[in-house]
């Protein structure tokens, strides 16, 4: 489609991590498809990463209304060109140092021939800098939660989780006395919560938490926004969305964002990708030669880490199950040194285990031979396994993931939890549950009633499409 000044031209900032590029990336394409200009800001960091983990692809070669930009993080340069940043120094970073370079950008891009005036910015919410660029340039800005509703709700709750006094923990010890099983019954929309089942930054004595400050205030700024869009399906989270839709007048699901993007069938748009670490799609192969439901899939996403004695837990523990089993684990997996398998394992395993350094998951989970899930409960897993009707074994790490966890087990019913101090008899025990047992069987079942559900949510006339629908239109007068 040729430019024109009246074309809707979107501005999209996803939060610098993999987590976050994907989907945001994946809700690019779409408003593309819905006819926007589209110019996709990367931080350079990542923008680099990007470009060597797909030398051939059309990221080098951008469509003329589909374009990539990069600003600085505001980090200081790093000898370590692909690693998972450090988070709490990122969020600083960010919050700090992206506001200029964003708006001399959006400057640019607005005195640029060719190109539409920018008409509304989309960022993460982790990027509420935005909203001053917004205000000062005159542009809305909507913000994008790439994590669960249960899990935004609770950030939102956070300043009164203080002002209540149950975060900071009084010492170290309300870690482990029973404090965290203390019931919370008083959030919108959700019942029976748990301290524990909160996002883990409540895990501190220290008032002053990065984290706990910099998420608790990034979830209040949500309400100075024009728009909250989250990536989730109303059917899956209704009590906690209809309780949000109080809170923001213009609140828009429209996930799961990449069942959307999988139906555009332009190639050109298919090839740019958002993987920031190199695909092996060997593994694709070995899966084509399992039997179907037998492949227990394992893979704990792109920041979590672990401890190498962790790590050797997991790996015994799967070897122990003697169920064939495809590990995925990043170079940077356990912290502070390479990640090394136990000595033995790979003999114990041999012709039934496979490992990768990166996978391209939402083909991994669509493969009909998975029959189980072992995940970080990253929102993102926890969706894409979901939605194709994969059940879960959960180990969450950090963040939102035990909020996520909670609703897998809970309430979805289509996972178990493994305990934060994982040992291997209970890796064993829970994947030989899921694969030959009959609670495996029941949460086969019913994450097959939610893979349907996800599927109506974004036919034509379904939840999340008409959400889609609104979001453009209003995007479109506004
Ligand atoms: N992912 C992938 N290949 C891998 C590991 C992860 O493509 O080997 C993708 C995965 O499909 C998901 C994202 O990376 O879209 C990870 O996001 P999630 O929210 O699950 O976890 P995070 O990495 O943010 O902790």
């Amino acid at each position: 489609m040729a430019s024109s000044p009246q074309r809707p031209h979107a501005v999209i900032i996803p939060y610098p991590a993999q987590g976050h590029i994907t989907p945001m990336l994946h809700l690019a394409k779409l408003l593309h498809l819905h006819g926007f200009f589209i110019t996709y800001v990367n931080s350079i960091y990542n923008h680099q990463r990007l470009l060597r983990s797909r030398p051939s692809s059309q990221f080098l070669h951008p469509l003329h209304d589909f374009r990539f930009e990069a600003i600085p993080d505001g980090l200081p340069p790093s000898d370590d060109t692909d690693i998972t940043q450090d988070i709490p120094e990122l969020c600083l970073s960010t919050r700090d140092n992206c506001g200029p370079p964003l708006m001399d950008l959006v400057m640019k891009l607005n005195d640029s021939d060719g190109v539409p005036p920018v008409t509304c910015i989309i960022a993460d919410v982790f990027m509420s800098f935005t909203l001053k660029v917004g205000e000062k340039l005159g542009i809305p800005v909507l913000l994008f939660v790439t994590m669960s509703a249960c899990g935004f709700m609770a950030y939102l709750h956070f300043f009164e989780l203080i002002q209540r006094g149950y975060t900071p923990l009084k010492d170290e010890s309300y870690l482990s006395n029973g404090y965290l099983e203390t019931s919370i019954g008083w959030i919108p929309g959700m019942k029976d919560m748990r301290l524990k089942d909160f996002p883990s930054f409540i895990r501190t004595t220290n008032r002053d938490d990065i984290m706990l400050n910099f998420d608790g205030g990034e979830a209040q700024n949500a309400y100075k926004a024009w728009g909250v869009i989250i990536n989730t399906y109303y059917e899956l989270e209704k009590d906690v969305i209809d309780a949000m839709k109080l809170m923001f007048p213009h609140l828009y699901t429209i996930g799961p964002l990449f069942s959307f993007a999988s139906q555009i069938d332009d190639e050109k748009m298919k090839s740019i990708g958002s993987n920031l670490w190199k695909e092996d799609t060997t593994c694709i192969d070995w899966l084509d030669k399992q039997k179907v439901g037998s492949v227990v899939y394992v893979n704990f996403g792109s920041i979590t880490v672990m401890t190498k004695e962790q790590l050797g837990e997991f790996a015994w523990g799967l070897a122990n199950s003697k169920h064939p089993f495809l590990w995925v684990i990043r170079p940077d997996l356990v912290a502070g040194e390479k990640a090394m398998l136990p000595e033995g394992f790979i003999e114990e395993t041999k012709g039934r285990g496979v490992m990768a350094s990166w996978c391209p998951q939402e083909q991994v989970l669509s493969h009909p031979s998975l029959g189980v899930f072992l995940t970080h409960s990253g929102w993102n897993s926890t969706l894409e396994s979901i939605c194709n009707g994969v059940p879960m074994i959960c180990w969450p790490f950090f963040a939102e993931q035990p909020t996520n966890c909670r609703y897998v087990c809970r309430e979805w019913g289509v996972g178990m939890e493994i305990d934060g101090n994982v040992r291997r008899d209970e890796v064993e025990e829970l994947v030989r549950e899921m694969m030959e047992g009959e609670k495996g069987k029941e949460m086969r079942l019913k994450v097959k009633e939610w893979k349907e559900k996800s599927e109506d949510a974004v036919k034509y006339g379904g939840s999340s499409y008409e959400s889609i629908n609104k979001l453009v239109n209003d995007l479109m007068i506004n």
